[in-house]
């Protein structure tokens, strides 16, 4: 095969046969070498090439958008009935029907909006990034600035970022089931391939959505975008995740079959009047047409999503990412959070305090990563001259490492592990320049660290034949494999293994991560590593303390789970002292006693599930413990959110009910697998999300609260002065007008309340609790039932005082919205009291709303155009005041009536803050 070199610029990603041509064929075509092109470079290649992103999947048009909200069934029957008034020559009845359906979809359009803008922002905060050199130095940068030529590095639990051609493999295997349905990993290596090979052998190539299952790479991107072989299949983005849940479905069907009942019923009624109680067509038509409209909860379904985008906004502020919605009603239910402890509860800012070599204890000072610090003996600064075997520490420490440590700006950061990083940090202070021992001794060959083995060893050669294998894990693994240890005099005497462990164990009591350093020469020869080398023949260099304090915020995060009856248990890979060092340090409950893996392994299912319960921390455990922890915990019937980051936690982030993949140091695995994402890998974030999640909860039960016994009321004033021949209290029209202008205040409103003072002081929502039950039908009988009295009260009382009809129906129609905004104020604190200071201070988006309906229902009592279109009169100043006094008589109804039924399902219940209070309890 030729490479036509005279268009270089055109061929760059449309050459499809990159398998078959060598590394530096490869290289040399896409312009770039193992040290990576120039980040300069980098930003001008993505001028010319674009993005490194599959294209969006087109949208309607704006108008074509809005117009969809038009088609429901509810809109077909009010467009029906503005004909009809229009036929009769209602014209004013036809302009406040279409306002409704104009009303109705702008709810929508805005609904669809918000809910956008929330799913934008998540998929924002998703976008994967990639590890890269450029200009021989390490970067992570966001896989959409991936351009031909960049190098990209690939460990286990990756998604492959763009198409490479694999320039280093260790053991990578990659599965490639998206593009070949194949799902048992491929195995790659970096030699060329035929050209007729089919894509799934195609082992030289790793292509974009991939995903790494084991081992590592190294490769050069060859196409990015639509370019890549995905892009070439699919072309699009996966279809855009619509905002619901299963609560959100069961509801929006509700409000669909509620449609259909209140239909059916509003034609009994029709022909009941008309045939029965001969009430005149047209009046008639138009207090069926009302009360159609005031009964159907049309809303609804928008608001709901509202308020489910409202959350997921609220919870993306919080730094916690919803991938799947319905983990925003799980999360409300959580009973028990496992979780890491490196990085979650603790902060992943390593620094080595701590090396013990054969007879010496060294403290090591210094901040941060900066590679500055003393090394002290005693208390005594060392000179390295005295002590050389440090750097031979110093050297294992540096080769056996991924890591790299880079000044930005003042301070230091680390690209790559950062307890790899700390270990950089402590080689400089040895005075070893890392990078100079890195090319020395050349990395041939290497075993990746990984959650099982806990180990990770390199092998290296230096320019003048000798080999080495530097080695480093934990200590149980090291020492097992060493015979001698080294003292930093270069003393060398056989392994006293428990002399050594008791030092593992003094040090992990101080809640310090402990690591073992070993090493051996090998022959030159020697240029593949095996498990089976590594033997039992290491020197240990020795032990290194790594300091990783508890965040500040953990503390108070966990206080708050055990407050909200959540059980927090810590599941690490850590050595089980350290572990509970630092459970003690942030207050999980029983820090007594934690189970290792070998615990686990020993114990069968039934024996788990006995432990699980009692047990805070797991420790020394692998991935595999994780499943059937989460399985365990489960059958006890507990809602288990659990956390993970690497590869081989997916199957227990499946497995539980909230999977919650760590967003910094987590795969792109461990993501997919997960219900939510978090961007700061921190734990109070979690907290955060179960609190998000029970106020979305809240809400929605809030919102169903205030609409539902509001439709009824409005609907049964109507149904009841047709029923027993009385005169309307309210016309038609105006509660065509009530329903319209409540709609886009009152009934939003909700969707924006912010958490309850003691919604973490609940005890967690039974699993599958229906959202329907028993108190919630009472309660919209008996607030249908009050709105009657007050709507008929008003009117009777405004008639006997014999004011015209006009001005009684004036009043009722004002005392209906009254109860209503009174009933919102209740239901915002429906869990407890109404009557704080805080609970009436209220939100900006409550107050807004009652202004404008204030503002309204002043305009449409007061303004003379307006009292013409709607038959009203204006309400003197004390007969306002009567209609604000049936409002607060309601409140205190309502408000009673609630207190009285929390003190009677739970004896001793207070201030509501217990299970049992409020609108929602007890089916
Ligand atoms: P954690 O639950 O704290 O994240 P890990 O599974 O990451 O635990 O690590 C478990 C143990 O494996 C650590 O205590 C340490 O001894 C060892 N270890 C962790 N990372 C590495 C690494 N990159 N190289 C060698 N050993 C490691
Ligand atoms: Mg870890």
């Amino acid at each position: 095969m030729q490479i036509d070199k005279s268009h270089p610029e055109s061929r760059i990603c449309t050459e499809r046969n990159w398998h078959v041509f060598s590394i530096s064929e490869v290289l040399s075509e896409v312009e770039s070498t193992h040290e990576g092109i120039s980040p300069e470079e980098a930003a001008a290649r993505l001028e010319t090439h674009g993005p490194n992103r599959l294209p969006a999947p087109p949208r309607a048009g704006l108008l074509r958008r809005f117009f969809t909200h038009f088609d429901n069934i509810l809109i077909y029957v009010l467009l029906g009935a503005g004909v009809i008034t229009s036929l009769l020559q209602h014209w004013v009845d036809t302009a406040v029907i279409l306002a409704v359906v104009v009303v109705n979809a702008i709810i929508g359009f805005a609904q669809e909006g918000k809910a956008e803008k929330a799913m934008d922002a998540i998929r924002h905060m998703l976008a994967p990034w990639a590890a890269v050199m450029r200009g021989n130095q390490r970067y992570s940068v966001e896989s959409e600035k991936l351009v031909p030529g960049d190098i990209v590095l690939l460990e286990s639990g990756d998604k492959v970022p763009a198409d490479l051609r694999l320039l280093k493999t260790h053991g990578l295997q990659i599965q490639e089931a998206i593009l070949t349905g194949e799902s048992v990993p491929v195995e790659k290596h970096t030699d060329p391939v035929d050209a007729a090979t089919a894509l799934g052998d195609r082992t030289c190539l790793a292509f974009s959505g991939t995903t790494v299952t084991s081992g590592q790479g190294m490769g050069v991107v060859v196409a990015t975008g639509a370019q890549t072989e995905i892009g070439r299949i699919s072309g699009l983005l996966a279809e855009v995740e619509t905002l619901t849940t299963p609560l959100v479905e069961q509801m929006g069907t509700f409000a669909r079959w509620l449609a259909f009942l209140i239909l059916a019923v509003a034609a009994l009624i029709f022909a009941f009047g008309l045939f029965i109680l001969q009430h005149e067509f047209s009046e008639l038509f138009m207090a069926i047409v009302g009360l159609s409209v005031a009964a159907i909860p049309e809303g609804l379904p928008a608001v709901l999503t509202i308020t489910l985008a409202v959350g997921v906004q609220a919870m993306a502020r919080r730094n916690a990412i919803v991938r799947r919605l319905p983990a925003i009603e799980t999360l409300g239910s959580v009973s028990v959070i496992c979780t890491d402890k490196t990085g979650t509860l603790t902060r992943n800012e390593m620094s080595i305090a701590s090396v013990i070599m054969q007879g010496d204890q060294y403290v090591i000072e210094g901040d941060g990563y900066e590679p500055l610090g003393a090394i002290t003996l005693e208390g005594r600064p060392v000179s390295i001259a005295d002590h050389p075997s440090l750097l031979e520490l110093a050297r294992v420490a540096t080769l056996c490492n991924d890591a790299e440590l880079r000044k930005q700006e003042e301070s230091w950061i680390v690209e790559g592990d950062p307890m790899e990083g700390a270990l950089l940090a402590f080689a400089a202070k040895t005075g070893m320049d890392g990078g100079e021992a890195r090319n020395q001794w050349t990395r041939t060959d290497i075993i990746p660290f990984d959650a099982k083995h806990k180990f990770m060893a390199t092998l290296n050669h230096d320019h003048e034949n000798h080999a080495l294998i530097a080695v480093k894990g934990a200590p149980e693994q090291i020492l097992a494999m060493c015979e001698s240890s080294l003292s930093s005099t270069g003393d060398s005497a056989p392994l006293d293994e428990p002399e050594w462990r008791e030092l593992v164990e003094s040090l992990a009591a101080k809640g310090q991560r402990v690591l073992a350093l070993a090493t051996k020469p090998v022959q030159p020869e020697h240029t593949v590593l095996e498990q089976s080398d590594l033997g039992n023949a290491l020197t240990l260099l020795g032990l290194v303390g790594l300091i990783d304090p508890p965040r500040q915020e953990t503390i108070a995060a966990v206080e708050e789970c055990v407050g909200a009856g959540i059980r927090v248990k810590m599941i690490t890979g850590d050595h089980s002292a350290t572990a509970r060092a630092i459970g003690q340090q942030i207050g999980l409950q029983n820090t007594e006693k934690a189970l290792t893996g070998v615990d686990i392994d020993n114990l069968d299912d039934a024996a788990l599930a006995q432990e699980v319960l009692d047990v805070d921390i797991f420790a020394r455990t692998s991935p595999e413990h994780k499943l059937r922890l989460v399985t365990a915990l489960q059958a006890h019937d507990m809602t288990v959110a659990m956390t993970g980051d690497g590869v081989n936690d997916a199957p227990a982030l499946k497995r539980a009910d909230v999977g919650i993949a760590m967003g910094r140091k987590g795969s792109e695995a461990a993501k997919e697998a997960s219900e939510l994402v978090l961007a700061d890998d921190n734990f109070a974030s979690i907290n955060a999300a179960v609190r998000e999640g029970r106020t979305v909860y809240d809400n929605i039960k809030k919102v169903i609260s205030w609409t539902l016994p509001t439709n009824a009321g409005e609907a049964s004033t109507i149904i009841v002065a047709l029923l027993f021949g009385m005169v309307l209290p309210i016309t038609p029209i105006q509660i065509l007008w009530v329903n319209l202008i409540t709609a886009v205040t009152l009934g939003i409103a909700l969707a924006f309340e912010p958490t309850e003072e003691n919604t973490m002081r609940r005890p967690p929502r039974p699993r599958g609790q229906p959202l329907l039950t028993g108190v919630l039908i009472w309660h919209i009988v008996l607030v249908s039932f009050l709105f009657l009295c007050g709507v008929f009260g008003v009117y009777t009382y405004a008639i006997d005082r014999e004011y015209s009809l006009d001005l009684a129906r004036t009043m009722a129609m004002n005392a209906l919205v009254v109860m209503e905004i009174f009933h919102l104020f209740f239901i915002r604190n429906m869990y407890g009291t109404s009557l704080t200071w805080k609970a009436v201070r209220g939100t900006r988006v409550v107050w807004l709303a009652v202004l404008v309906v204030t503002a309204g229902q002043f305009a449409i009592t007061y303004l003379p155009p307006l009292q013409r279109i709607f038959t009203t009169e204006s309400v003197s100043l004390l007969d306002g005041a009567l209609i604000i006094g049936i409002g607060v008589a309601l409140f205190v109804i309502i408000e009673i009536e609630k207190q009285v039924r929390i003190r009677l399902t739970q004896p001793g219940g207070k201030d509501g803050s217990h299970q049992g209070a409020g609108v929602e309890m007890q089916g």
